[in-house]
């Protein structure tokens, strides 16, 4: 019967009125007593960790965080392409308003393993995003914008759903960037009721150490791209002058808050460093340059993923070098440079 009235809660979350949205606080509220004691059970087996943001509720920091990143739609320095703008009168690069824009939300069992466990990893994919990628597979929404504007609160009672509904192992935040003022607000209200689930931070790496340090102690599990080594790649498929400095000192500062990648006893992960790098065609020796960073300059138990599933979706095919798929050859290279530096592999 409760996960009957959690699936209609969440048919109701994007499109309900306020009448609605009154039954739906009922409904959470049984959720939530329901959670709180899955929490009890869980603890008194000791598998439950609790997620950082439960101590910034508790000592009354969350709420100061949020104040300090609502600032930036005002004046939005939130990345590193530093536009100042006022996000309700004026779009900077990304594109994104002083609205949140959601594409879609669920459990999903295609992430790495540590995050999808038996129950999948929470996503929620948000609209825009802080590069242009030649190609991007998502570019609809990451460009397009395409999904649907909601509220913060809308937002938050996602990330319960996708705890009290499904069960999932973790709220897995896709291109979170530009919207972390959102997600801080919606954090703030799903944690007052019973939210528990470690954050994973999504994103593509090109981050501003001042927004990062507002994400200090809210972020459980930093799962950033490290996309290329040499700056001229970063500019002619990302469009950003500057992508290798700025994710060098991005993870650096991921691996300063939350070090390597610890899991439970299930192999499920609470907190850490998960990187993904995806090789394309034609750049061995940048991949080479990447693994080499992540080896020299950041935690040994720091998990990557050296994924191979390139394919050249939305503009890629005007770029000769990338127009094609990646060659099993350049793959098995790549992957025996990493077993012998020793790196914590995940598939
Ligand atoms: S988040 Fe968007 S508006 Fe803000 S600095 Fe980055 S690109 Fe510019």
């Amino acid at each position: 019967m409760t996960l009957l009235l959690d699936y209609f809660a969440g048919y109701y979350i994007l499109n309900s009125d306020s009448r609605d949205r009154n039954q739906l606080t009922k409904t959470n509220k049984f959720c939530e007593i329901r959670k709180y004691y899955f929490c009890i059970a869980a603890l008194k087996k000791g598998e439950k960790m609790v997620p950082g943001y439960i101590n910034l509720l508790n000592n009354h920091q969350l709420e100061q965080r949020v104040l300090k990143t609502k600032e930036h739609l005002i004046k939005c320095y939130l990345c590193p392409h530093q536009c100042g703008v006022n996000r309700s009168e004026k779009l900077g690069f990304c594109q994104a308003s002083d609205k949140v824009v959601v594409d879609s939300y669920g459990p999903h069992h295609g992430e790495e393993p540590p995050l999808v466990g038996h129950n999948g990893s929470g996503t929620i994919f948000f609209a825009y995003c802080n590069m242009r990628c030649v190609f991007c597979q998502n570019s609809e929404l990451s460009f397009g914008g395409e999904g649907q504007i909601i509220t913060n609160e809308a937002l938050a009672e996602i990330m319960l759903l996708l705890q009290n509904h499904y069960s999932c192992h973790n709220i897995n935040l896709v291109t979170p960037t530009h919207f972390v003022p959102h997600i801080l607000d919606a954090l703030f209200m799903a944690a007052q009721r019973g939210l528990s689930l470690p954050m994973v931070y999504n994103c593509g790496g090109y981050e501003n150490l001042e927004t990062l340090a507002l994400l200090d102690g809210v972020v459980d599990i930093y799962m950033p791209d490290f996309k290329y080594h040499l700056a001229e790649r970063g500019s002619r498929y990302s469009k950003v002058k500057d992508y290798p400095e700025k994710v060098k000192l991005a993870l650096k500062e991921m691996d300063r808050q939350v070090g390597g990648l610890k899991v439970n006893k299930d192999g499920i992960a609470h907190r850490g460093l998960l990187i993904r790098h995806l090789m394309l065609p034609g750049g061995i020796e940048d991949s080479k340059e990447v693994l080499k960073f992540i080896k020299q300059e950041l935690s040994p138990d720091c998990a990557v993923n050296l994924m191979d599933q390139y394919y050249p979706a939305n503009q890629a095919a005007k770029y000769l070098e990338i127009s094609h798929r990646l060659s099993k050859q350049e793959y098995k290279e790549v992957l025996a440079f990493a077993q012998r530096l020793g790196l914590n592999l995940v598939r």
